[in-house]
């Protein structure tokens, strides 16, 4: 089967660190350019050269329309047209119902169901004319089943469930095929501040005994862009551990 990327254009938003950063290698490692969408530029230009082999970063907010679409624009003018758009720009800002503020509302929404919509307006219309591109939403299995004190973080994962099916539906006729990764419990910076207790209990929670790493996920997400994922849209593929099922 035919994995490589070669002389594909790829978007990752996120793509400094974590998840996203493993899914940036291995598109990169697939032979795809590949320009990671980041909040922190700093951030974003020292893991661009750190993964090499052509990598860029770009500022944006994906919470923010006009700086992805300016994002947007820049890449296609330095890199050529965008043939793999991947929404992995995420965050949490957790506490139980009653005490969720606007702000902490709005945060989450904005980065992880706003940031992605944003970013794939920005990208079909040419994709459309192509007639070929693929988009991977990261959602997460919080977005299927839910977790306590995380109801803006579940909602906008559901939500990113929904927009998934819903662009997979509206772009098939054009070969644009949408898909998503729902990773269970993952160690990145995001899931840092669980304690080594609750680490423990996770983890036996966990059919197969531990928690993912990124690069549990990333190849997942590597398949959906290749050759061999042609005949699959507007479905949700779970890398958990057995977790959920
Ligand atoms: P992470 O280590 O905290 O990294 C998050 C990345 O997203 C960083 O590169 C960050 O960029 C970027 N980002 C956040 N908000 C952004 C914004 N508004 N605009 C642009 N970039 C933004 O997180 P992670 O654990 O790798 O998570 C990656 C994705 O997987 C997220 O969507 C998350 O919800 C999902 N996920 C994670 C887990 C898990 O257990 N870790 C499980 C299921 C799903 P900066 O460096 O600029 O801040």
């Amino acid at each position: 089967m035919n994995w490589r990327l070669d002389g594909k254009v790829a978007v990752v938003t996120g793509g400094s660190r974590g998840i996203g950063r493993a899914i940036t290698e291995a598109l990169a490692g697939a032979g795809a350019r590949v320009a990671i969408l980041v909040r922190d530029a700093a951030r974003g230009q020292a893991a661009a050269a750190e993964i090499g082999q052509g990598t860029r970063a770009y500022q944006a907010d994906v919470a923010l329309p006009e700086q992805v679409d300016a994002a947007v624009a820049a890449v296609e003018r330095d890199l050529g047209p965008i043939d793999i758009l991947v929404n992995n720009a995420g965050l949490t800002r957790d506490n139980v119902l009653v005490r969720l503020g606007e702000p902490e509302w709005n945060a989450v929404l904005g980065t992880n169901l706003s940031g992605a919509f944003h970013a794939m307006r920005a990208v079909t219309r040419g994709m459309m004319k192509r007639r070929g591109g693929r988009i991977i939403n990261v959602t997460s299995v919080v977005g299927l089943v839910g977790n306590k004190g995380q109801a803006n973080y579940a909602a906008s994962k559901a939500g990113l469930v929904g927009l998934t099916k819903a662009v997979a539906k509206e772009l098939a006729s054009r070969n644009v095929l949408v898909n998503a990764v729902a990773p269970g419990y993952v160690a990145t910076d995001m899931t840092a501040a669980l304690s080594p207790e609750a680490r423990e209990t996770l983890a036996a929670a966990i059919p197969l005994g531990r928690l993912g790493t990124p690069a549990d996920v990333a190849p997942v997400v590597l398949f959906l862009a290749s050759e061999g994922a042609a005949y699959i849209t507007g479905q949700v593929f779970v890398v958990d551990g057995g977790m959920v099922m």
